[in-house]
């Protein structure tokens, strides 16, 4: 026996209203088929429809989990501030991480991962090589303070998720596990009805140096990747794009100086000379941990990625107005040849080749041309500095990369010892020796799943919910308050519900139209409508969300019809 609803006691409270506050289709969409109300800014309820499309995901995400021996715990979600600073993090994460005090005045936040609390259980717990490799994950609420909480479900500040961690003696069996995570993590999307592309991320915050993130593609995705036609694809963020580029000036000329007063900016100077901007060197400045000026040099229309400019030169911070006026620096006019003493000068890759660089000149409204590198100036380090683009080489075929926009619901992370070293979260190997723990995490966001998978299917009318994914599989429309329109609707709807099919009745006291939109919006997969001409002649009428089409079915094959239907396009996201 299935379970069988009936709208008239449902909650789901429907808007035919768009809510202003919501921009993206999965955010209004969610709104108005009455599956989450928001609470607080990035903080929300959800309402028995949501609920039940959350609960699916979770069962494909455990299934796959199981299938792959991770097992299922729970962590609290409220932790001791004393782990965190153990690790280092209490101070690193800034005010994403939300702090609480106790009534002792003792420290704790909200967990927004989970890494130093399960380090801290299995370090007491997990002591010999012969109880390894364990993985261990959890389906739980998270919270991050976001800046910039928006999107609804897409960046919550509270939000679902499910985080694996595995514990491992060596590299090759983190290697194994996590391979095995990633092809889950495939599995999952495909089984979500999502199009998706893994791609080659940067590690940020977490650390760590091998990760993928799983990015759903969706116009209203915040990530910007570039992809090529040999598989390979990375956000933007982390893409070591070869940046196709040959030299544009190829013999050496002499430098000039000029009179530039008012140009601040690139696209400035370059239409004053009428030059185009890629001509032109754009500098900009950041500091050390040190305190060191570094100057950073990239192709006039190309945008500096700070992922690769803290790659190269660790802990780099760009200067803030305060520091231009420390530094004593010209904003709108920096450059490379003689900048303040001890600057330390980086260049992007592909200028190197270049022998003349139009450049601020280090003096409020000048600039120089014909500058030589080598020869007017020294490049302290040569390296990849640009954001990488859609025109771009790909860095393994060099073909020309493509871009699409993507909202990443899942990551995988190879830790290594980060956490374990830091935490003394030891084993003792074959040889008696104590190594800490080779550690691997894996997330996938929940929730923001959810709407990712709205995002990839909704129409002007609503949503369209892959099976899989469905609060339930089958509507049935009765559309008059005729007695035997009611009896053989509820016929139907139990029969359905007998036969394993989750089927939902709208009995309630509306019209035809209303009932259609709501269907439409809340995007029940099938619609069973039962009216009185179509019962006179013996039919029912089957429509088909996703497709629109609408079929005759005579009356007494219409529940075994159905369930058919319903069980085939369940196999289609089967484990
Ligand atoms: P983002 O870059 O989008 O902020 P993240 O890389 O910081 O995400 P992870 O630490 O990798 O996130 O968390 C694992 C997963 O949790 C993400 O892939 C994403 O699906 C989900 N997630 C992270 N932050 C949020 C959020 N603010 N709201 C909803 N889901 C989130
Ligand atoms: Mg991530």
């Amino acid at each position: 026996m299935a379970v069988a609803l009936r709208m008239s006691t449902l909650y789901a409270p429907t808007l035919r209203e768009v809510p202003v506050e919501a921009e993206l289709a999965s955010h209004r969409l969610l709104l108005r088929a009455g599956m989450i109300r928001k609470a607080a800014s990035g903080i929300y309820s959800f309402l028995p429809l949501g609920w039940r499309s959350i609960a699916k995901i979770e069962d494909i995400v455990r299934q796959e989990m199981d299938a792959i021996g991770s097992q299922e715990l729970l962590l609290p979600v409220v932790q001791p501030a004393e782990l965190w600073i153990e690790s280092g993090r209490w101070t690193v994460y800034g005010p994403e991480l939300a702090r609480l005090k106790d009534r002792h005045g003792r420290d704790f936040c909200l967990g927004p991962t989970h890494e130093e609390i399960i380090t801290a259980l299995v370090r007491n717990e997990i002591r010999s090589y012969r109880d390894l490799p364990v993985s261990l994950y959890q389906i739980n609420v998270k919270f991050r303070d976001e800046v910039r909480p928006r999107f609804g479900l897409l960046r919550g500040r509270e939000f679902i998720m499910k985080d694996a961690y595995s514990f491992h003696a060596d590299q090759q069996s983190l290697q194994e596990h996590y391979d095995a995570q990633a092809r889950a993590y495939g599995r999952i999307c495909e089984r979500l009805d999502l199009v998706y592309r893994p791609v080659v991320a940067d590690s940020g915050q977490i650390g760590g140096s091998v990760t993928t993130e799983f990015m759903a593609l969706a116009d209203a995705g915040e990530a910007d990747l570039v992809y090529c036609e040999c598989g390979w694809a990375a956000n933007v963020e982390a893409a070591s794009a070869v940046v196709s580029r040959d030299p544009r000036s190829t013999s050496p000329v002499e430098i000039s100086r000029h009179a530039t007063p008012g140009i601040k900016t690139i696209a400035e100077l370059a239409s004053a000379f009428g030059i185009p901007e890629h001509d032109t060197v754009k500098t900009m400045a950041g500091k050390t941990p040190e305190g060191r000026l570094v100057y950073l040099c990239v192709p006039g229309d190309r945008e500096l990625n700070p992922v690769k400019a803290n790659t190269a030169v660790p802990g780099i911070e760009l200067l803030d107005d305060d520091d231009f006026d420390r530094f004593r620096i010209p904003k709108g006019s920096l450059g490379p040849v003689n900048p303040p003493e001890g600057t330390m000068v980086v260049a992007d890759t592909s200028l190197r080749d270049e022998v003349s660089w139009a450049v601020g000149a280090n003096e409020d409204g000048f600039h120089l041309f014909g500058a030589m590198p080598g020869r007017d100036f020294t490049v302290d380090l040569w390296a990849d500095l640009v954001v990488a683009r859609p025109g771009d080489g790909c860095p393994i075929c060099g073909q020309t990369l493509s871009g699409a926009r993507g909202i990443e619901v899942s990551q995988v992370f190879q830790l290594g010892t980060k956490y374990s070293e830091a935490m003394g979260a030891r084993f003792t190997d074959e040889n008696g020796e104590e190594r800490p723990f080779v550690m691997g995490c894996y997330g996938v966001g929940i929730s923001r799943s959810l709407a990712a998978v709205i995002e990839q299917h909704c129409d002007e009318s609503g949503i369209i919910w892959p099976i899989s994914v469905a609060p339930l599989e089958v509507a049935i429309l009765p559309l008059s308050d005729d007695d035997e329109v009611i009896a053989l609707a509820e016929g139907i709807w139990k029969d359905l519900a007998a036969a394993g099919v989750e089927v939902v009745i709208d009995d309630r006291d509306e019209r035809a139209g209303v009932k259609f939109a709501d269907a439409d919006l809340i995007g029940w997969p099938y619609q069973l409508i039962v009216g009185k001409r179509g019962v006179a002649d013996g039919v029912v009428e089957l429509k088909d969300r996703a497709t629109g089409n609408r079929l005759t079915v005579s009356i007494p094959d219409a529940v075994e019809h159905m369930t058919e239907l319903v069980i085939s396009e369940r196999a289609r996201f089967a484990h």
